[in-house]
């Protein structure tokens, strides 16, 4: 039985294409071997490469001058991968930290170049983003590198930060493909691709063509934006199952109204789930309105003691993953692309139900 999976990531894919998948795996386009076995090097994975790029490419409505890469690491190899590829010794760079994520970033950053944090939410515990223009970008940042979606805390923006000509960095890992994006406003985004985009072990990275060329001689050459460019981000083997499966999801996404379609499906979800928590006299969101996530919702008991009953019951009931970040406690439903609308509705009948019980 299939359940209602909650998962921050790796998280629950569309049924079609787990059902493709499953129908092409024996003998993907009548080679007589899956996906998983054939060369990366060969026309026909050279081709499924090259027609998710452009599947990547036309539901982003990605412009001329920037380059897909695919690659390994995961979004937290692109904290020290950035850096490396973006800045050179000596400079420094901006973040805002608006969360776990973002911090971790830092952290990285730090390794390899100066890090100034020009806006911190850290005092307000993560719970909104600070207003455009509340801070200074630095004139002289390497870039600015921001975190859209913090996944753990369910914080979003509801803007893109103006830098004054400095490239703005986004890790889209948790709001890729939710709702469309001006992809021209960024010097680079990246996200790992084990919550929109398909199976973990594939993090596609979006660069702007003018920041190519400046990778630090100390820089992996697997991590090196320009040499995998240059290589169609084939210099050594990439994750080939995982390239494949985003082109599945990426069909899946144009079939479904594309990224229009994905934002109409994601706002649904996003105001039943936060509407029913504010009208529950039970349950709390505890992010400011602007900032609340489309992907990933927090939410709270009074009674700390009732969450764990209520991760089990609801994973009885066959909604499951619904425990918080082991850093933060509390509950946490992420309703990625791939959640449909009853299932957030089963899910906010069970808080109703459980409400009952316990309140
Ligand atoms: N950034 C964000 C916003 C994330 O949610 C995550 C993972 N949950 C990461 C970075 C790290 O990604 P990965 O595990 O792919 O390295």
């Amino acid at each position: 039985m299939r359940v209602y999976n909650f998962s921050a990531g790796p998280a629950m894919l569309p049924l079609e294409v787990l059902e493709r998948a499953k129908d092409e795996l024996l003998d993907w386009q009548g080679g007589g071997m899956s996906v998983m076995e054939v060369s990366h090097r060969g026309k026909p994975f050279v081709e499924c490469a090259a027609s998710a790029e452009a599947a990547l490419r036309e539901v982003m409505s990605i412009p001329e001058g920037y380059k897909c890469l695919f690659l390994q690491g995961g979004a937290y190899g692109e904290f020290a991968a950035i850096p490396l590829n973006l800045s050179a010794a000596g400079q420094s760079v901006d973040f805002i930290n608006t969360g776990d994520w973002s911090t971790k970033a830092i952290a990285e950053a730090k390794k390899y170049v100066t890090a100034n944090v020009i806006a911190d939410e850290k005092a307000s515990n993560f719970s909104r983003v600070p207003a455009q223009g509340s801070y200074q970008v630095s004139k002289d940042a390497a870039y600015l590198h921001y975190t859209p979606n913090e996944t753990i805390r369910g914080v979003e923006f509801d803007y893109v930060p103006e830098t004054g000509g400095i490239p703005l960095i986004g890790d889209m890992s948790s709001t890729i493909l939710s709702r469309p994006v001006d992809v021209s406003k960024f010097g680079l985004i990246f996200a790992g691709a084990q919550k929109n985009m398909g199976p973990s072990g594939l993090v596609v990275v979006i660069v702007r063509e003018d920041l190519l060329g400046k990778a630090r001689t100390e820089c992996p050459s697997v991590w090196d934006f320009t040499q995998q460019a240059a290589a169609d981000s084939m210099l050594n083997t990439p994750p080939t199952f995982s390239w494949y499966l985003l082109g599945l999801v990426l069909d899946w996404v144009k079939a479904n109204g594309g990224l229009e379609g994905m934002a109409k499906r994601n706002k649904a979800k996003a105001d039943a789930l936060y509407g029913y928590i504010d009208g529950s006299g039970f349950y709390t969101n505890p992010v400011e309105k602007n900032a609340r996530s489309w992907m990933n919702v927090p939410f709270l008991v009074a009674n700390p003691e009732l969450e764990k009953p209520f991760v089990s019951e609801a994973a009885k009931a066959g909604l499951t993953n619904l425990a918080g970040h082991r850093s933060v406690g509390g509950m946490r439903a992420s309703i990625y692309n791939a959640m449909p609308l009853e299932g957030v509705q089963a899910l906010i009948d069970f808080m109703k139900d459980f409400a009952a019980k316990n309140g």
